[in-house]
């Protein structure tokens, strides 16, 4: 009796050694995956995420290894911002020809990549425009509306961080001209790139209007990184029925994120 007491106590801890070992693995895995993530963000989306079903924004922190359920994340509702003097305008160093490199559509969205040279300073640092896509409709909403496209256009400092100007558009008969060079270089097909080397003017694609709401959140994609600099701009731009309908062919249907819980963050606004 005592033997067999023995032996279940070895094959016991043999099954719990062995237990522990798969979890250690696991661990190991998941932290050789959390390093690659680091290293290699921002340059590798995700290919796997959606924005719909199994692998939709509401599921995207569990398929992968991100940051997609932190306290801080984008788009957000805004409501409630703080207007205060302290909101100097945005220090915006776009050329009058900047050149835009080629036009992609990655599946996610459409992406207009540029050649290095324009930027924004946020806060005494540089950051560097490299490429601007749509989302429709908008993501960030204005006191509950939501605008029928936004442009993003995604800059990104030496040291891989983020600061975002969001420009909405809202359904006019016509385009504002910067619209009408952009869509010039479409339709496009999934995977589908166009090399453009065309020259214009970045500083015509801003409203006449350029006050803006500013608050930190994140990268409203996979891996959802935190800590980015959000300018959303109050005026929106006219945009045609034409390019909003083309657009709708050749993006996902609502590739937008929905908003997210604000959890204390304050929202300024400039006057
Ligand atoms: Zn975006």
């Amino acid at each position: 009796m005592k033997e067999i007491k023995i032996s279940i106590v070895v094959l016991l801890s043999i099954f719990l050694t062995a237990c522990t070992s798969k979890n250690n693995k696991e661990a190991d895995e998941s932290q050789t995956e959390v390093s690659e993530l680091q290293k290699d963000e921002p340059s590798v989306p995700d290919k796997q995420w959606t924005y719909k079903g199994e692998t939709g924004p509401d599921h995207w922190a569990e398929i992968d290894t991100n940051y997609c359920d932190g306290k801080a994340q984008s788009p957000i509702d805004i409501i409630d911002a703080v207007v205060s003097e302290d909101i100097t305008p945005i220090d915006i160093h776009y050329n009058n020809a900047t050149k835009i490199h080629d036009v992609t559509n990655n599946g996610h969205s459409i992406q207009y990549n540029f050649s290095e040279g324009d930027y924004i300073n946020v806060e005494g640092k540089k950051y560097s425009l490299k490429q601007f896509h749509f989302h429709e409709p908008a993501e960030h909403t204005i006191k509950g509306v939501r605008y029928p496209i936004v442009l993003h256009l995604a800059h990104m400092s030496a040291d891989n961080e983020y600061a975002v100007i969001a420009l909405l558009g809202e359904e006019k008969s016509s385009n504002n001209p910067v619209f009408e060079f952009l869509n010039s270089y479409l339709p496009l097909q999934v995977d589908e790139k166009k090399e453009i080397n065309e020259s214009f003017n970045m500083n015509s694609i801003f409203p006449e209007d350029k006050s803006y709401f500013t608050y930190t959140g994140s990268l409203t994609t996979p891996p959802c990184t935190e800590n980015v600099k959000w300018f959303v701009m109050q005026q929106a731009l006219p945009v045609s029925n034409e390019l909003i309908s083309t657009l709708q062919e050749i993006m996902p249907i609502n590739n937008y994120r929905k908003t997210q819980p604000l959890n204390g963050r304050t929202i300024w606004a400039s006057n």
